[in-house]
């Protein structure tokens, strides 16, 4: 008789240090937990209109020019709502008349339904691909924003960051990084926007977005800004701009949010910086991979090795019809051990694991979280 996945007792010693291999929200470091309650009464509600809130968002700001090698004239510019908000406030605010998008899975898709909306500007250009790819990069005529996404979360494929060739002087290629930003590398050379949320690689809680600008990007915001294009307060990237400048936000953040991101920042820089982030995340993928390659009933979703993404794993498993086990029943049985969020994305409907390895995920976790999938489809298997 089938076992039941949630009766499944997996033996202590297989098990990961840590059991969050979510994608979003993600594993948040009891150090930087700690931190924040050794703050509780001093920082916790308190106002963030005084120097030591701003203290701290001026600190995530010159933390992440850091991090990201960002030259001196670029801003990181913040504000409430997450990097879904964040394709509002651009629809609004950074394209001018036309954009691009490639499109590769849930997340790309979205940020083109939102321009494709938007009575004031022109029908956007949307290049699309199957999912477990991603469609080439090429110059559209007439496009003002380009809209990339460095790493799509619902499928695991992640993207070389590249200006398109022959795109128009002026155009600016906007990056959806949510997922990637801090765990994989990339040159603000061929970037323009490069925007992320805090719930992944930056292990702190969501509600935030945050933009690195080039010159070319703030130039925009002021342009769109005195075209006097309607924009509603709350959505406006110049008052976000202008804020920022001073280390604050438009309206009240989430204190614990910010104090948890720059816990994070400061722990990368300490490591050893990007280059540090994005080697441990590649560590953790290559363990992955390999160990999917290597088992008969489960395969890398990513065909095209260059493609994987070295932070959001996602494995097939053979078909129960073919003779292999659910993926539900894994996940199920991994979460009765406390294994928690290895979930496919839903609507992308396969028999699949999906394995968030940020870099606050250290690969012998993943290694661990590999030795007790072993176990799991053993027992399934009976
Ligand atoms: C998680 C994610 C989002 C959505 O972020 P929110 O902060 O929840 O709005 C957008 N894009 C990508 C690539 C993501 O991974």
């Amino acid at each position: 008789m089938a076992k039941n996945p949630s009766e499944i007792v997996i033996p202590a010693e297989l098990r990961p240090a840590d059991g969050r291999f979510g994608c979003g929200p993600s594993r948040v470091s009891q150090q930087a937990v700690d931190a924040l309650a050794s703050v509780a009464t001093t920082w916790l509600g308190t106002s963030h209109r005084q120097a030591p809130v701003k203290r701290v968002v001026g600190s995530v700001r010159a933390g992440l020019k850091q991090l990201f090698g960002l030259p001196d004239d670029w801003e990181i510019v913040l504000g409430n709502g997450g990097s879904t908000v964040y394709w509002d406030v651009a629809t609004f605010g950074l394209i001018e008349q036309r954009s691009a998008h490639f499109v590769f899975g849930e997340f790309s898709s979205k940020f083109a339904e939102a321009s494709a909306a938007a009575p004031h500007l022109g029908e956007p250009v949307v290049v699309e691909s199957a999912t477990g790819d991603h469609p080439a990069i090429a110059a559209v005529a007439g496009a003002d924003v380009y809209a990339l996404t460095h790493n799509e979360t619902s499928t695991g494929v992640a993207m070389q960051l590249r200006r398109p060739a022959g795109a128009e002087a002026g155009s600016l290629v906007v990056v959806d990084a949510t997922s990637a930003a801090g765990g994989l590398a990339w040159s603000p050379a061929e970037v323009d926007v490069y925007y992320f949320a805090p719930q992944k690689c930056f292990a702190s809680d969501g509600g935030l977005w945050i933009a690195a600008c080039s010159p070319a990007a703030v130039e925009r915001i002021e342009r769109v800004h005195a075209s006097k294009r309607w924009i509603p307060a709350s959505m406006s990237l110049k008052t976000a701009l202008d804020n920022s400048k001073l280390d604050q936000t438009y309206n009240t953040p989430a204190l614990a949010t910010l104090f948890l991101l720059d816990q994070q920042v400061q722990w990368m820089l300490g490591q050893g910086g990007l280059a540090w982030c994005a080697n441990r995340c590649a560590e953790s993928a290559s363990l992955l991979y390999r160990w999917a390659e290597s088992r008969e009933w489960a395969t890398p979703f990513v065909a095209d090795a260059a493609k994987r993404s070295n932070v959001v794993g996602t494995i097939d498993l053979v078909d129960p019809a073919a003779g292999g086990v659910s993926a539900n029943d894994v996940n199920a049985a991994l979460r009765a051990n406390g294994i928690v969020d290895t979930d496919s994305y839903r609507k992308l409907g396969r028999n699949q694991l999906r394995i968030g390895m940020f870099p606050a995920v250290p690969p012998t976790d993943v290694a661990a979280l590999t030795a007790c999938i072993d176990y799991v489809v053993n027992e399934l298997r009976g």
